[in-house]
């Protein structure tokens, strides 16, 4: 059971239980081995978290967005809050707690390969939900929810929402096994080929969309620059191209990609138009450096989308 779409005009209501995370970025010619050192060219902190990349392209796609999370009580911390704050995602929920922020320690290269420790901090302590996050997730049209957090309150939200009618969205990253549970209570699951791949054994996203639809009624596997493919029960697999664009920098492509979805899915917007949407949204984020800072917004998505003409979908 899902819940209604919101009424046309009404902004979708949309709750992401997730990860906040300083990104600490370090662009050199190329990584260092065991035991060496190099002289990096620049450094940049850029807020990121999947939790926290996924509200902010869900809010500035145009929706209300609340957070449910923790931040430390650091400097990254004040400064994770008000980037949120300052894409108008409501940080009400959103704890702050003893000790460090979560960090991801990020080593790009010039070939734009990269090494990345992520280090959870405050996420780590989101281990339950409590009554007032309950209550935000029991109103919401939808909730989102990623791997980046302990994996028991991952579960209980997903599991909250289904017993109220709410609709689950679940990006499987980082890559790992899931209880099965946990994709018993998943409406919408949005893997990309390699996560489609780690949960299934098989390298042919195709093959993996269609064995993970024994586990949840639609999947969507996207496929970088080749863009994405649709899978529901009873439904022949669709693909959707991507737009062909200039990429920048792909970091939290597919954040931009689900937070944008989430937004057409829950507006009542059919399928392979919420699609067309979400690839729109995340094509533009590949075109600009940075995380959270590369989302787009809707005003950018719609003008994206008229210059691009509807763009068919593939039957595949
Ligand atoms: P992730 O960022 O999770 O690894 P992908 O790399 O599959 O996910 O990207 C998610 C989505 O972002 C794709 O389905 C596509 O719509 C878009 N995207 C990613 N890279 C590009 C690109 N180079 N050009 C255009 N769109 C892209």
């Amino acid at each position: 059971m899902t819940s209604s779409p919101t009424a046309p005009g009404d902004p979708a209501g949309i709750v992401v239980l997730g990860s906040t995370n300083m990104d600490l970025v370090a662009y050199v010619a190329k990584a260092p081995a065991r035991g060496e050192t190099v002289t990096g060219r620049e450094f940049r902190t850029v807020p990121g978290g999947k939790g926290a990349n996924q509200a902010v392209a869900a809010a500035r796609a145009g929706a209300e967005v609340s957070m449910i999370g923790a931040v430390g009580a650091d400097d990254f911390g004040a400064r994770l809050r008000a980037a949120l704050d300052h894409s108008s995602v409501d940080t009400d929920l959103l704890r702050t707690v003893e000790g460090a922020s979560g960090t991801a320690h990020i080593v790009v290269d010039d070939e734009g390969g990269n090494a990345i420790v992520v280090v959870p901090g405050a996420n780590g302590t989101v281990t339950s939900l409590d009554h007032g996050d309950e209550a935000l997730i029991a109103t919401a049209d939808a909730l989102l929810l990623q791997l980046e957090l302990p994996l028991s309150v991952v579960v209980e939200g997903a599991r909250y929402a289904r017993e109220h009618g709410v609709r689950t969205v679940l990006t499987p990253a980082p890559a790992r096994h899931l209880p099965s549970e946990l994709l018993t209570f998943t409406d919408l699951l949005v893997p990309n080929e390699h996560e489609a791949a780690a949960l299934t054994d098989l390298s042919d996203p195709r093959a993996a969309g269609l064995a993970l639809l024994d586990a949840v009624p639609e999947v969507v596997v996207t496929l970088g620059a080749a863009g994405c493919l649709y899978l529901a029960r009873g439904r022949e697999p669709v693909a959707v191209p991507a737009p062909r664009v200039k990429a920048v920098d792909t970091t939290a492509a597919g954040d931009a990609f689900v937070g944008a979805l989430a937004v057409a899915v829950t507006e009542g917007r059919p399928m392979p138009e919420a699609l067309a949407w979400a690839s729109a949204a995340a094509a533009l984020s590949v075109q600009r450096p940075g995380a959270s800072t590369s989302m787009p917004y809707r005003t950018e998505i719609e003008a994206a989308l008229g210059s691009a003409g509807n763009r068919e979908a593939d039957p595949v």
